[in-house]
């Protein structure tokens, strides 16, 4: 049955057993990725059992990819992202020479031509954008100024990769002569330029206008509809048209959209495909992976692992710290790009089709992607760790100021018998407000950038982080405060921080916040003393603002 229907095979397979090997993943308490990667191992062609659709999958994944990238694009505006191209032109260029010096050594070593070893290292210079954009989405760091680096970095090598794609066939035995290559390039450029400038010049008017007229007909449905056909419709004729790539394409269109405050919320709400399409990525990566070269070539598979996860680390680390960013920075950038993903995978299939690059280099870059995608969350936490002890011993508040773009140190309260407010939103900016009128000791913690700097600025202790982080509790003194607000709207971190916080301290008071009966009682269960559902205060407003109304006119 299965075998007349690929595609709905593919996609339900990929779904199902992600989820299975995700759950199975987060009860060993080890990053659901590495479910996602695992279940397509399991569904691959190299293992036993059901073999999925490898290409249906690989053209799924894109599809994720092009919705990730459309919401990055959402959150960026033509400013930010002018605002890091000092950094990220060279930074990207530097450290893609760096890898690919590094592959063609590793290349040489292994008695392969000097073609093929460019290709390689090529490959092993190229981050993933799914894998990236998910882990900066994971610790909120999208719209902070290392994320906007990050992001700006893997723009430019998408850039650079979309000309590496056309220069690549030229390597191939068919020479075509260095005026030809010349003019190919310059085509391909001139193709992106075009599209860059299409799109701010006509779709920057367009698009917009045509989500408002879509908005106006009242249908949600219909917006939905649209917001969806503008991602794919534009990053599909991104491709067709201007030869750039589905990603770029994508975060142009993204970034257009996010210059009206409406669409972008609107747009954002649209996205739920995003995640299941991109878990689909991390399956696809799996599917191509053949677990026999660990035992066949473990050296090289070593030798690779450690070209992607510490030397691009290191030279992505030394070139931020050149252009006079903090540590800190420099940290989350590498361990960003300390990856490597589908470029990588196009680069090696195609090296392969040309004959330039033998069919074990592809094996090992897709080992080292498997290998790099499944510790980059231990990466990422290695180098947080690696950077609380670097601000531990360098720490100076009095600069901390000065440096707006260094994550503050998460330093223990010394308050106690305090109170303790979790979210300085909407809600919880009103508490603060309350709070501080009254002279009561409190403080906040707050996992967003923005509002956690205007915290700070209000005067208010502000620790910056999330509230769900055993840590964080701690930083907060919440065994010795006497009050908890949890104010933030989603119910499954408020439960969570209601469990932990109940555990660490069991006289403590607590107020959270809800939406609905069932998360009022999800919360009761866990140890909140007091859960107020919002929708249901602000009825009672209205109500009690009615009553006042009619006070006044009889
Ligand atoms: P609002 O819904 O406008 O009251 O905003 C909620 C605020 O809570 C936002 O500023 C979020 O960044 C913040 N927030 C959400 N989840 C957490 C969390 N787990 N820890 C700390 N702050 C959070």
């Amino acid at each position: 049955m299965p075998h007349h229907t690929p595609l709905t095979a593919t996609i339900v397979v990929g779904i199902v057993t992600a989820f299975l090997f995700g759950v199975l993943a987060n009860r060993l308490r080890i990053s659901p990725l590495a479910g996602y990667l695992l279940a397509g191992v399991a569904v691959g062609p190299f293992t036993p059992g059901f073999v999925a659709d490898q290409n249906l999958a690989g053209e799924l994944a894109e599809i994720g990819i092009i919705l990730l990238m459309f919401g990055v694009g959402l959150h960026f505006s033509i400013k930010d992202l002018m605002s890091v191209r000092a950094i990220a032109i060279p930074g990207a260029l530097a450290q893609i020479a760096v890898a690919t010096t590094l592959g063609a050594v590793f290349a040489h070593f292994l008695g392969w031509t000097l073609q093929a070893g460019l290709i390689f290292g090529l490959a092993l210079s190229v981050a993933s954008t799914v894998v990236l954009i998910r882990a900066l989405q994971e610790r909120h760091l999208i719209d902070s100024e290392r994320g906007r680096i990050a992001i700006g970095w893997l723009i430019v090598e998408d850039l650079a990769m979309v000309i590496a794609l056309v220069v690549l066939p030229t390597l191939g035995g068919k020479a075509l002569g260095a005026g030809a290559v010349a003019l190919t390039l310059l085509l391909t450029l001139a193709k992106a330029v075009a599209f860059v400038a299409v799109m701010l010049l006509v779709g920057r008017k367009i698009v917009p206008m045509l989500l408002h007229y879509v908005a106006h007909t009242g249908s949600r449905e219909l917006f939905r509809l649209a917001v969806l056909a503008i991602a794919l419709g534009v990053a599909y004729g991104a491709a067709v048209l201007f030869g750039v790539s589905f990603a770029l394409g994508a975060f142009f269109a993204g970034m257009i959209l996010s210059e009206s405050q409406l669409s972008q919320r609107a747009a954002e709400e649209s996205l739920p495909l995003r995640d299941a399409f991109a878990v689909l990525f991390f399956v696809s990566v799996g599917m191509l992976f053949n677990p026999r070269i660990l035992l066949t070539a473990p050296l090289e598979v070593l030798a690779v692992f450690l070209i992607i996860v510490l030397g691009k680390s290191l030279a992505a680390y030394f070139i931020v710290r050149l252009f006079g960013h903090k540590t800190g920075v420099a940290l989350t950038v590498s361990a960003s790009l300390a990856q490597i993903g589908e470029f990588s995978f196009i680069l090696a299939g195609i090296g392969v089709a040309l004959d330039i690059l033998p069919g074990e280099g592809r094996d090992l870059i897709l080992a080292g992607a498997l290998l790099s995608i499944l510790v980059n969350p231990l990466v990422f936490s290695g180098l947080d760790r690696v950077r609380h002890r670097i601000e531990l011993a360098t720490a100076a508040p009095a600069t901390a100021e000065d440096e707006p773009d260094e994550e503050p140190h998460l330093e223990p309260t010394e308050k106690s018998g305090h109170i303790v407010v979790v979210g300085f939103g909407r809600v919880g900016r009103i508490i603060h407000g309350e709070l501080q009128r009254a002279g009561a000791a409190h403080l906040v913690v707050e996992v967003s950038e923005a509002p956690a700097a205007e915290a700070r600025a209000a005067g208010v202790e502000t620790l910056a982080g999330n509230a769900v982080d055993d840590a964080l509790l701690k930083a907060a003194n919440i065994e010795g405060a006497k009050l908890l607000f949890v104010a933030i709207p989603n119910s499954f971190e408020a439960g969570q921080i209601v469990e932990q916080a109940r555990v660490l301290n069991p006289a403590l008071r607590i107020i959270a916040r809800a939406h609905s009966e069932d998360e009022v009682a999800y919360l009761y269960g866990l140890g909140a003393d007091i859960t107020l559902m919002g929708e249901r205060e602000i009825a009672l407003g209205m109500v009690a603002h009615a009553f006042e109304l009619d006070a006044v006119m009889t």
